[in-house]
C-alpha cells in the first residue's frame, strides 16, 4: 500500500476545513443568486439606477460562476482527502505544503507548479 502524504490527523483537519468552505460557498452562492436575479428597476434593489444594477449584475454573474466552480471543486476534493495521493502535487509529485492545503484545499498542484 502506498504511503499517504498526510497523517490521519491532518486529513481530519482538512476535511473539516473543506466542509466549512463548502458551507460558506453555499451561502455566498445563495446571496449571489438573489443579486443576479434582481435586475428589474422596480425590484428590491433600492435607489441604485438600472444602469448600476446591470453593471452589478455582470460582476455578480461572474462571482456567481466562480463560486459555483469553486463549490464543485470543494465537493469533489472532499471525496479525495482519503486518497493516498491527496496532498501530493499532481504535476511534479512533490508533497504540497500543509499551509497551502489548509488555505486552498481544492488546489491539487504545489505552489511552484501553480505559477
Ligand atoms: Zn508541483
Amino acid at each position: 500500500m502506498k504511503e499517504s502524504v498526510l497523517t490521519d490527523k491532518q486529513k481530519e483537519e482538512i476535511r473539516e476545513i473543506i466542509e466549512q468552505q463548502i458551507q460558506e460557498a453555499d451561502k455566498e452562492l445563495k446571496v449571489l443568486k438573489e443579486l443576479t436575479a434582481a435586475v428589474e428597476p422596480d425590484s428590491s434593489i433600492g435607489r441604485i439606477s438600472r444602469m448600476d444594477a446591470i453593471n452589478n449584475k455582470t460582476v455578480n454573474d461572474a462571482a456567481y460562476r466562480n463560486t459555483r466552480t469553486r463549490l464543485k471543486r470543494l465537493k469533489n476534493v472532499l471525496e479525495k482527502v482519503d486518497d493516498p495521493d491527496y496532498g501530493r502535487c499532481v504535476r511534479c509529485g512533490e508533497p504540497i505544503a500543509f499551509g497551502r492545503i489548509q488555505i486552498m484545499p481544492e488546489k491539487r498542484v504545489c505552489v511552484h507548479c501553480s505559477k
